[in-house]
């Protein structure tokens, strides 16, 4: 039996990661939950898995929580520091990062320090500062086991291969919620259109970034890191089907491909029994249901977030970070509705022309960055 705690477990990837423990009740125990402020759902987690730790990361609604539960024997943390406890708690086995954006990194390099078997579902901490984490996690002799989907398939298809091997990555996406919009409509889309995609249900900042195609350059930030393969050799295939969910190449020629359904369940519980696999007990793929499989190239014009994550990319240093907060703000003020969907890349665009880049940055280098980045972005909402 292993112990496991999810950060983040209010949100879309949090919940499934819950619906995979309650598949496996003789595997996993629940020992840890979080959520930053919706205490309503995490108080109905909490009766369902009774955990022994909590974070509430907002102070004013942990003090709530606390007075509802009454005698349970539970211990109620809050704030940053609380996340950072779960993280780091020798009760946890298992460490789950479904918290989404920045917050993520601390969390994280505490259970890296900590040796934990973590399932990373966060990319924004790899994009902001992935050569300090990958670092900590080699230094530590750790596998850090990716849940974002793309990710998972190309841990699957490298496996044991040394990545000297591995000649190229393709990363596939589905092409998001507006593939089949024109981009004569983009000054008009609302909101609700947006947010409406065709495969993946997932939170709302990462389904905007799946619209204007940064989830996909992010996804290439995070695979660089993850894999240490260069960024120009790791090319997004756009295939609306969403079958094959990244494919690995070979230098002999050889392509190995990772296919599943469109739930990010199977991402989950491949990470947490790795390296085991065990039998599934959610839906498997019907190959008579696949029509076709077809795969197209981005098309860069349409989706300026993907050549802005790209550029920042090829900089590196903080220009990750920088790309990183500035999407985070301005995805939320779109979501706020106070920009437009257009607007989304232009502010990107500006911070980043105006950034000052760190070229091998420090980590105090890069929350500085971070934090210039937020306020810079704010001045043009
Ligand atoms: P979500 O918005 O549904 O949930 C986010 C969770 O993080 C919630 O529990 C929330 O309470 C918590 N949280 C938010 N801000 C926080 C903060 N500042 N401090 C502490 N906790 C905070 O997001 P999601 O869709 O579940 O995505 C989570 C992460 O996983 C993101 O980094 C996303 O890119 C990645 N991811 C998600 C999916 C998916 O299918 N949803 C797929 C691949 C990768
Ligand atoms: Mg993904």
């Amino acid at each position: 039996m292993k112990n496991v705690a999810i950060l983040g477990s209010t949100g879309s990837i949090g919940i499934n990661a819950l619906k995979v423990i309650e598949a496996f009740p003789k595997h996993f125990k629940v020992v840890g939950l979080s959520s930053f402020s919706n205490i309503s759902l995490l108080e109905k987690q909490i009766i369902k898995f009774n955990p022994s730790y909590v974070t509430v990361v907002n102070p004013k609604k942990s003090e709530k929580l606390d007075r509802s539960l009454g005698k349970r024997s539970l211990e109620v943390l809050s704030g940053e520091e609380g996340l950072n406890i779960i993280a780091s708690h020798s009760k946890v086995d298992i460490l789950i990062i479904a918290i989404s954006g920045a917050a993520a990194i601390y969390p994280l390099l505490a259970g890296i320090e900590a040796k934990k078997h973590i399932c990373l579902a966060n990319k924004e901490s790899i994009v902001m500062a992935g050569s300090i984490v990958m670092e900590r996690v080699k230094k530590q002799g750790l596998p850090l086991i990716p849940v974002d989907s793309e990710h998972s398939a190309i841990f699957q298809c490298i496996n044991s291969s040394r990545t000297t091997d591995v000649s190229q990555l393709f990363l596939t996406g589905s092409g998001g919620s507006l593939h089949k919009t024109s981009k004569s409509h983009f000054s008009a889309i609302r909101l609700d259109q947006v947010l409406k995609h065709p495969k993946w249900k997932m939170g709302k900042k990462i389904t905007v970034d799946s619209a204007t195609l940064m989830n996909k350059g992010l996804e290439i930030i995070e695979a660089h890191h993850l894999f240490n393969v260069p960024i120009d050799r790791i090319k997004l295939l756009i295939h609306p089907e969403a079958v094959i969910h990244s494919m690995c190449e070979f230098v002999d020629g050889s392509v190995i491909a990772q296919l599943g359904i469109t739930d990010m369940k199977l991402p989950i519980q491949f990470a947490l029994t790795y390296p085991d696999r065990r039998e599934t007990p959610f839906e498997r793929l019907d190959f008579t249901n696949i029509k076709s499989f077809s795969f197209e190239q981005p098309n860069i014009m349409k989706y300026p977030c993907l050549s802005l994550a790209m550029a920042a990319a090829k900089i590196g240093g903080t220009a990750t970070a920088v790309l990183n907060a500035v999407d985070e703000i301005a995805v939320e003020a779109f979501l706020n509705g106070k920009i437009g969907f257009l607007k989304i890349p232009a502010i990107i665009e500006k911070v980043l022309l105006n950034h000052r880049y760190v070229e091998s940055p420090t980590l105090d280098q890069i929350f500085e960055s971070d934090k210039w980045a937020r306020e810079e972005s704010a001045r043009f909402i």
